[in-house]
């Protein structure tokens, strides 16, 4: 950290965008950066501080700094300041929309429609929740019992590249709302929105060192923020394989950790469904190229319809536009970057190679494009069934009955999500309690309520988020008890 002088903005159709870290309330630069591309035409957007160990213990030591205080604000002193910057988020949906679509490649009309107020949304919910939460009081053994919540303390947020901006409130706003303080370390892939959440962090008056961001990549800036002591929690959404190193040096320093990690979630299709809406629903996954942890990637339909349910998929998969992410018509936006395009490619080709049939798509277009993939397997244990491609790459698999259904579903080591097509509450019941995975959604997709927990089962994740569930995650619980008759 040799330097302090801020360094120029990036530009991004006139919105401006620091490329530095902000730490303690300041924008600090790093002499390592590296570059964002952006994945609409692979061009670089500019070159993005790298933080080092240096920077990613000045970012602790403003956060564990700024904890004291932010703590003893209290819920509804922390959910004033909340609320501000939900408020600024709102005022700003065009220019973080814009920026998030440059850098990451996501649909700018649902960027603007849904997704950056959804993060504005979890600050104010996260805000009124902690101001809601009831301690509980009991009397037990002659005792008077009270179970209070300590805010933990400084804590660092890792997110992943897709959605960041979104994805990042989930862990953000329950951690400022329950009194901690924040390192956030976005991907390296899409950097540059997390920025102006920094910068309006800094306009809603929050104190230096309260949110603090830390940019760079996994290896060099994640690994040395994860190693610091003095952190209280470390939660991750990513890979599983990341989770397992992060997990390591969170063991190690005894540091609580929650991993929100990929899914291979099962989309299953019962005989008495609503075809074309299970057609259209399973065409969707798909959406935002496959980018999605939470979609139904093995599709999983009854025998006796597969033909009628694969002739609607057919017609909507093919009404699908791929195209500029900027553009309202478009429905499908390339991938976040060449290497995930070869990545993606790559599972394709050893499935072929390994004579699983290619019902569509399968090749990759101009640009950062891939064509919507259609796998039927002559095996579950192949790898395109077992593993998380997070592509527009879907497989097709057939049952007889319920059991089998199950069965097929509950076969990865995954265990995030599930999706179910039935017209029968007895179905949906009895599917629905018997997959392994944190939500399950029956005749839709993506609705989530924020008071519910969110996470995920095998390696699709350790701990719960959502709700009173993340406030819990960012708090250290204590039991009052006090004798009875002894205090007036
Ligand atoms: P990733 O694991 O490669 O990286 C995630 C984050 O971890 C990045 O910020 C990266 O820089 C950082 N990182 C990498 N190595 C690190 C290390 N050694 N120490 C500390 N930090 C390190 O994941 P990704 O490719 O960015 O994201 C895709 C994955 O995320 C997929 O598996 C997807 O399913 C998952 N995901 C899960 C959810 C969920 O809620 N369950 C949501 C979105 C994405």
């Amino acid at each position: 950290m040799s330097s302090t002088t801020a360094t120029e903005p990036i530009l991004i159709a006139g919105v401006r965008v620091s490329p530095d870290h902000l730490i303690g309330g300041v924008r600090v630069p790093s002499p390592d950066r590296f570059v964002t591309l952006s994945p609409i035409d692979g061009a670089p957007l500019g070159h993005v501080a790298c933080g080092g160990p240096a920077e990613a213990a000045a970012a602790v030591g403003a956060a564990a700094a700024a904890f004291p205080e932010w703590a003893a604000l209290g819920p509804a002193g922390r959910a004033a300041a909340l609320h501000r910057l939900a408020d600024l988020i709102d005022s700003q949906v065009d220019e973080i929309a814009t920026v998030e679509c440059a850098d990451m490649g996501m649909l700018l009309a649902s960027l603007r429609a849904r997704v950056i107020a959804r993060a504005a949304m979890n600050f104010r919910n996260y805000a009124d929740l902690a101001v809601a939460y009831q301690e509980r009081d009991w009397h037990s053994k002659g005792t008077w019992n009270r179970v209070q919540r300590m805010p933990a303390g400084p804590v660092a947020v890792i997110t992943p590249w897709n959605a960041p901006f979104m994805l990042s409130t989930w862990k953000v706003a329950p951690a400022l709302a329950a009194g901690c303080t924040v390192v956030l370390k976005p991907a390296e892939w899409s950097p540059l929105s997390a920025s102006l959440l920094a910068d309006l962090t800094v306009a809603a008056g929050f104190s230096p060192g309260v949110f603090n961001l830390l940019q760079g990549t996994g290896e060099r800036t994640g690994a040395a923020l994860v190693a610091d002591p003095r952190l209280a929690r470390i939660s991750f959404t990513g890979s599983p394989e990341t989770a397992r190193q992060i997990a390591a040096t969170a063991g190690a320093n005894l540091v609580p950790f929650t991993g929100e990690l990929g899914g291979k979630g099962p989309l299953i299709v019962c005989e008495d469904a609503d075809l074309e809406l299970a057609a259209a629903r399973a065409a969707g996954q798909y959406d935002d190229a496959g980018q999605v942890c939470l979609a139904g990637t093995r599709l999983l339909v009854q025998a006796s319809i597969a033909d009628a349910f694969l002739e609607r998929f057919d017609a909507h998969v093919a009404a699908h536009v791929l195209g500029d992410p900027r553009s309202p018509e478009t429905t499908i936006a390339p991938l976040i970057h060449p290497e995930h395009l070869t990545r993606v490619q790559g599972f394709v080709d050893r499935a072929v190679s390994d004579g699983h049939a290619l019902l569509r798509g399968g090749h990759r277009l101009d640009g950062l494009f891939f064509e919507p993939t259609l796998i039927a397997p002559h095996s579950n244990d192949a790898e395109i069934v077992q593993s998380e491609v997070f592509g527009p790459v879907l497989t097709f698999q057939t049952f007889t009955d319920e059991a089998e259904a199950i069965a097929l579903a509950n076969s990865t080591r995954y265990g995030l999500s599930g999706i179910v097509f039935t017209a029968s509450m007895g179905r949906a019941e009895r599917i629905g309690r018997a997959l392994r995975a944190g939500v399950v959604w029956v005749n839709t997709f993506l609705v989530r309520d924020l008071t519910a927990p969110f996470g995920g089962c095998g390696i699709s994740g350790i701990g719960r988020e959502g709700g009173n569930y993340a406030l819990d995650f960012y708090s250290d619980l204590k039991t009052l008890q006090i004798l009875e008759g002894s205090v007036g």
